[in-house]
């Protein structure tokens, strides 16, 4: 029995063939336009490729409620439901829950009893995986990147300011690095911040500090209230090696209410492709 597993992220679009075993075989990965209609016809071409399979899964970067994505700051779709959209069945959920699941089951966080795992991408991400089982709740638990940490702070694409991840998601790297001067050359803020941090750029290096530490703020709030065994770090900005890696890890490494294992995630970027064919063959 073979699923396909896709996932829907802010910026790429990737899927896979998962066995019964979990083995994952023949990705592909491709950049998405920005025009979400143009986004959605890519997603149909990847599926109506795979008539064969027995299941799909798809994991999308918004929240997801009986099959449909409600909202999304990322992707700009909302109100789409996907088995419509696609024209057969299709188990959704949200892309965090779903490297959570993998993560979880295959990954960095086998053996835990209960792991959080936090992505870091455009946005922040959530999944908190208990005994195998995600966290749903009535439908968005793990929404963690809305979190409001700073009356006043910068404006979120949920309506709130001052979210975790407008103070330590990928969107707030871009700033921070397209605010140190003009590139010229399209690179994003992040990966323009992480080289003048590599350069030993005083003002980069203290930036990055403080994103780290906005970021271990918001960490340490989810730990007490979830007190989990294993706290598992994923998404793209940690995938990379780097600084910005560097300098999350280890800001996640000196909590008050978590001192167990905090791990980079191991499935890369294929966690999401590979959790969402889990979720799809639920055992
Ligand atoms: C969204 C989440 C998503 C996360 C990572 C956040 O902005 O609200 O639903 O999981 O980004 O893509
Ligand atoms: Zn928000």
């Amino acid at each position: 029995m073979t699923t396909l597993g896709v996932d829907l992220g802010a910026t790429h679009l990737r899927a896979g063939l998962v066995d019964r075993a979990g083995r994952l075989s023949g990705v592909t990965r491709q950049a998405l336009p920005p025009d979400p209609t143009a986004r959605l016809d890519a997603l149909r071409s990847v599926v109506a490729a795979h008539p064969e399979v027995s299941a799909v899964g798809l994991a999308v970067a918004g929240t997801v409620r009986d099959g449909v994505l409600t909202w999304s700051a990322n992707l700009g779709l909302s109100g789409v439901d996907f088995a419509a959209e696609l024209g057969r069945p299709v188990t959704v959920l949200n892309d965090a829950r779903a490297a959570g699941l993998a993560e979880a089951r295959l990954g960095a966080g086998t053996g835990a009893a209960t792991v959080l795992l936090v992505t870091v991408g455009t946005g922040l991400g959530g999944a908190v995986v208990t005994g195998g089982r995600l966290l749903e709740g009535a439908g968005h638990a793990g929404e963690v990147g809305h979190l409001v940490l700073e009356a006043g702070g910068p404006p979120c694409r949920c309506g709130n300011s001052g979210c975790w991840e407008q103070l330590a998601g990928g969107v707030a790297l871009n700033r921070t690095g397209a605010a140190l001067g003009p590139a010229g050359d399209g690179t994003p803020g992040a990966a323009r911040l992480a080289a003048a941090v590599v350069a030993g750029q005083p003002r980069a290096v203290a930036a990055l500090e403080q994103h780290a530490r906005q970021f271990a703020r918001g960490l340490d709030s989810l730990c007490a209230v979830l007190a989990p065994h294993t706290v598992v770090l994923g998404g793209g900005l940690i995938a990379r090696s780097g600084p910005i890696r560097d300098a999350y890890l280890a800001a996640a490494r000196t909590l008050r209410w978590h001192t167990g294992a905090v791990l980079p995630a191991q499935l890369g970027d294929d966690a999401g492709v590979l959790g969402a064919a889990l979720a799809a063959n639920p055992c």
